[in-house]
């Protein structure tokens, strides 16, 4: 059994809401939603962060963020904000790759 938590939720070992899911994408709402829509974006492959993505992932990463700004559209969106912490400092906890998906608010910039 994985000892990754967001290859377990995508695995359905720990329970989500389930947003989308395909053979290489699964989608859940944030626990902890920072904006009307908070949604998590991660490829079912086990990828810590950004930074290592390796080349052969790059059409996985393509899908990852065009599927980001679908469920966007879905949710009704025209601005949204999609967001990959990398690395502790940058604010990521989880160390599996996910882009945030965050819309129905109004954001500054720069982000805290
Ligand atoms: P990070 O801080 O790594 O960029 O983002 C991790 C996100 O995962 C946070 O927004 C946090 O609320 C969310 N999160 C952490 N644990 C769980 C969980 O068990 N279930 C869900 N749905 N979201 C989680
Ligand atoms: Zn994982």
């Amino acid at each position: 059994m994985s000892e990754c938590l967001f290859c377990r939720i995508a695995a359905r070992e720990i329970p989500s809401r389930e947003v989308f899911s395909d053979e290489r994408i699964y989608a859940f709402e944030d626990i902890n939603p920072q904006a009307p829509v908070h949604v998590l974006v991660i490829p079912r492959k086990h990828v810590s962060r950004v930074s290592e993505l390796a080349e052969e992932d790059a059409l996985l990463a393509g899908e990852v963020l065009r599927r980001a700004a679908a469920i966007a559209r879905e949710r009704g969106l025209t601005d949204f904000r999609v967001v990959a912490n990398d690395g502790a400092g940058a604010g990521q906890s989880v160390f599996h790759l996910h882009f945030h998906v965050l819309g129905g608010r109004p954001f500054s910039w720069p982000p805290g």
